[in-house]
C-alpha cells in the first residue's frame, strides 16, 4: 500500500455483517483504501460477489479480492482482542459507548500494540441484532442528526476510516509502541481473544446451570449482564485460564455434591 509505515493498519479490520446492497460493499472498499486501510470481511452478505460491488469498488479491487468472507461474526472476529460494534441508535444492551474519534485512537492504540482489532457495521435495513452486538467489547456511535441519525453503510464506514487515519497521523498510534515492543510481546500478558472469552461464557454458562443459580429464572439476563462485566475488564489470558479453572472446580463440586 501507499504507506508502508502505517503498519497498525495490517491489524484493523473492517467486518460488514449481513449487507444488503453489494454497491455499498464496494464504496465501503472505496472508503478504506482512501484512508489506507486494506482488511475487509464479509458476514453472510445477501448478494455477493456482484457487479455492483466491483462497479463501485473503482480502483480499490484488490480491497475487495482480499476480502474474506464468513458465515457468522463470531467467525468473522475470533482472535481479535478488540471488537466495537457501530451503531446508528442505541440498543436496551447498554455497552460502553465511544464516538468514532475516540474509538480509532483505541482501536489504533491496540493494533500498534501487535493485537488483531474489528470495527464491526450491521444491516442497512436493521444494523445489528442485539446478541451480535453482545459479542463487542464496545459500541461506537456518529452522533448525526438526532431526527435522521442513520448514514449510508459506506458513509459510516468512511468516517471510521478517516478518523483511523487521523488518529495515525496525529502519531496516537506510533507513540504508543517502542519501537523494540514486538520483539518483547511474548513476554508480557496477551489480552483473551474472542474465541477465549467465548469459551469463558460458555463454561460460565454451564457452571451456572450446574450449580442451580439461577432458580428457574431464565438464565439470558445473568448471562448478559456477567458477559458486559467481563468484556468491559479486558481480560488477559492467564486470568481467563485463572477463572476457567475455578469454573472447572465448581463443576466438579456441583457433581460430587450430586446436583447433576
Ligand atoms: N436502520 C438501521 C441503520 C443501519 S445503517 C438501524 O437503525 O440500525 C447500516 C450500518 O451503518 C449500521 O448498522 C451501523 O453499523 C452504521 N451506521 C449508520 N449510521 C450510524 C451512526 N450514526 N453511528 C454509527 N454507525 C452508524
Amino acid at each position: 500500500m501507499d504507506d508502508p509505515s502505517f503498519a497498525a493498519a495490517a491489524r484493523i479490520r473492517v467486518v460488514l455483517v449481513g449487507t444488503q446492497h453489494p454497491g455499498n460493499i464496494g464504496s465501503a472498499a472505496r472508503a478504506l483504501k482512501t484512508m489506507g486501510l486494506s482488511r475487509l470481511s464479509l458476514v453472510a452478505p445477501e448478494r455477493y460477489p456482484h457487479a455492483d460491488a466491483s462497479a463501485l469498488a473503482a480502483g480499490a479491487d484488490d480491497v475487495l479480492a482480499g476480502a474474506s468472507l464468513h458465515d457468522t461474526l463470531a467467525e468473522a472476529v475470533a482472535d481479535c482482542r478488540l471488537v466495537l460494534g457501530c451503531t446508528a441508535r442505541s440498543r436496551r444492551i447498554a455497552l460502553p459507548e465511544q464516538g468514532p474519534r475516540e474509538a480509532a485512537a483505541t482501536l489504533l492504540a491496540e493494533a500498534s500494540a501487535g493485537a488483531e482489532v474489528a470495527l464491526v457495521f450491521g444491516r442497512e435495513r436493521t444494523g445489528l441484532e442485539n446478541d451480535e452486538l453482545q459479542l463487542c467489547h464496545g459500541a461506537v456511535h456518529i452522533q448525526a442528526n438526532p431526527g435522521y441519525s442513520s448514514l449510508n453503510l459506506a458513509a459510516a464506514v468512511q468516517v471510521l476510516a478517516y478518523e483511523l487515519r487521523m488518529a495515525w497521523l496525529a502519531g496516537a498510534g506510533p507513540a504508543a509502541v517502542a519501537p523494540d515492543d514486538a520483539e518483547h510481546e511474548h513476554e508480557r500478558d496477551q489480552p483473551a481473544t474472542h474465541a477465549q472469552m467465548e469459551g469463558l461464557f460458555g463454561q460460565l454458562a454451564e457452571t451456572l446451570d450446574a450449580i442451580d443459580f439461577h432458580k428457574g429464572r431464565a438464565p439470558e439476563s445473568a448471562m448478559r449482564k456477567l458477559r458486559r462485566l467481563f468484556l468491559r475488564s479486558r481480560l488477559d489470558q492467564r486470568e481467563v485460564r485463572l477463572l476457567r479453572g475455578i469454573l472447572a472446580d465448581a463443576q466438579r463440586m456441583a457433581r460430587l455434591a450430586g446436583f447433576q
